[in-house]
């Protein structure tokens, strides 16, 4: 007997997103449990998540962006730099508007937290939805269904098994799954500030010698700042006191919006990039950062994560659809021939613009800035990089699209 048809390990954004999904499009029948050591609790992260219009299409569609609409900056356009951090001038080499069809925002900022509140808000109350604070330790597959064990020796049985238990996934380790990684000798620092003069929506990244300095307009005179270091250097800034770390980040941000005040919380992040070697295994199915881990340069894991759990959950709906079980092999397989291409081309393409732009190097910056002025001379192919940052190109999954998914 199963207890459940659908288990999702891991109650972070993905996991929650998909419990929304999958008990939305599948009625008040299907029984799914979300397994996390937190539950649904809150988590207290200071990141700010760049969010495509894709992302945003898909929160419309499954009734969470209402909730969060408040604090969303949409952003109109991204300004990019390249500079020592000794210039005295930083020219903008690139500089495109993001708006996609009919003028729709191409990128949202929101706060982690307040992402996070929302969507547990729409989960919590959810008839056939359980959530389970539990710690997955084990897999086991038959024909009949899959077992998942916790750390406190409980145990569930059902249909089929969802990893969204992020970049060390414990459950892609019981399912045999392996991965490819390698560390980046950097961190991400992610700070907020308040600045004197508005910045109009409009994002801005530096590249600095350290790697990318990015200010990511938030709502009020306010922006997230996603800055990444060389790890030894991080380590100092992140340790200096409240006038240093601001000396530091002064240092970087410019002058454009005014004078700088600290107006949250500091934090870093080790970086690492990480490509599991499947997919999906009978019964079983990765989601999220369980799949790929990828630099943070372009702000598009969450969205990744957020694309897969919209091709996952139509492969199952159409599965479900035409008779056949959540868990069938060929809604599974549609799913890894989906999503296949898209993680690696990514996790590829992300590393290699750090390494190019993470250099201070003199004959290098002026051929890639050489490069930069060529791009911001051609608007088709600005237009085209736009589309692809707001997840609005290639075989896009209806949710994405902003269409609704039902049995
Ligand atoms: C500095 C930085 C900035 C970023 N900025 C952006 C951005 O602007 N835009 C963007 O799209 N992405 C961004 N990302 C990437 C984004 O943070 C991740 O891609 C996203 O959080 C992954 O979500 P997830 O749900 O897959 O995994 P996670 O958020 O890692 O969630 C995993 C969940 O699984 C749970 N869990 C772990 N182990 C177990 C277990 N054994 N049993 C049960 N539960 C378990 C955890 O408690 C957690 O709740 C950034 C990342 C970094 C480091």
């Amino acid at each position: 007997m199963r207890d459940h048809d659908i288990a999702i390990g891991g109650g972070g954004l993905t996991g929650l997103v998909l419990a929304r999904t999958l008990a939305t499009a599948l009625g008040d029948g299907a029984r799914i449990a979300v397994i996390d050591p937190d539950g649904a609790g809150v988590r207290a992260d200071p990141r700010c998540y760049a969010l495509s219009a894709g992302s945003k299409r898909l929160l419309d569609t499954i009734g969470v962006w209402s909730a969060i609409a408040a604090e969303a900056q949409p952003v109109s356009g991204i300004d990019i730099t390249d500079s020592a951090l000794t210039d005295a001038i930083r020219p903008i080499l690139l500089s495109y508007d993001t708006a996609v069809d009919d003028g729709e925002p191409g990128m949202w900022i929101v706060p982690a937290a307040v992402l996070h509140r929302a969507i547990a808000d729409t989960v919590t109350d959810l008839r056939g939805v359980t959530l389970v604070n539990a710690v997955a330790v084990g897999l086991a597959s038959d024909t009949a269904g899959s077992t998942v064990t916790s750390a406190d020796g409980g145990s569930l049985r059902t249909g089929l098994v969802v990893a969204c238990d992020g970049r060390n996934s414990p459950l892609r380790d019981a399912a045999g799954i392996k991965t490819v990684n390698w560390r980046y000798p950097q961190t991400g620092i992610v700070t907020t500030v308040r600045h004197e003069r508005p910045h109009g929506g409009r994002a801005i990244q530096h590249f600095l010698p350290g790697g990318p300095f990015a200010i990511l307009p938030l709502t009020g005179n306010r922006s997230c700042v996603t800055w990444t270091e060389e790890e030894g250097e991080a380590q100092r800034l992140l340790a200096l006191d409240d006038a240093g770390f601001l000396g530091a980040l002064e240092r970087r941000f410019g002058h454009r919006l005014g004078t700088l005040e600290l107006a949250g919380p500091r934090a870093g992040w080790p970086l690492a990039m990480h490509l599991a070697r499947e997919l999906i295994a009978p019964r079983f199915a990765l989601v999220g950062d369980a799949v790929r881990g990828v630099h943070p340069i372009a702000g598009q894991g969450l969205n990744l994560g957020l694309r897969d759990v919209a091709a996952l959950s139509e492969c199952i709906v159409d599965a479900v659809r035409v008779g056949l079980d959540v868990s069938d092999a060929t809604g599974l397989e549609r799913y890894a021939r989906w999503r296949r291409f898209d993680g690696a081309a990514s996790a590829a393409a992300f590393s290699a613009l750090n390494a190019l732009f993470s250099q201070d190097n003199a004959l290098l910056r002026s051929v890639r800035d050489a490069g930069l002025g060529v791009v911001d001379r051609l608007p088709g192919l600005k237009r085209a990089l736009v589309g692809e940052a707001a997840g609005l190109t290639g075989d896009v999954p209806r949710l994405l699209r902003g269409e609704t998914l039902t049995l």
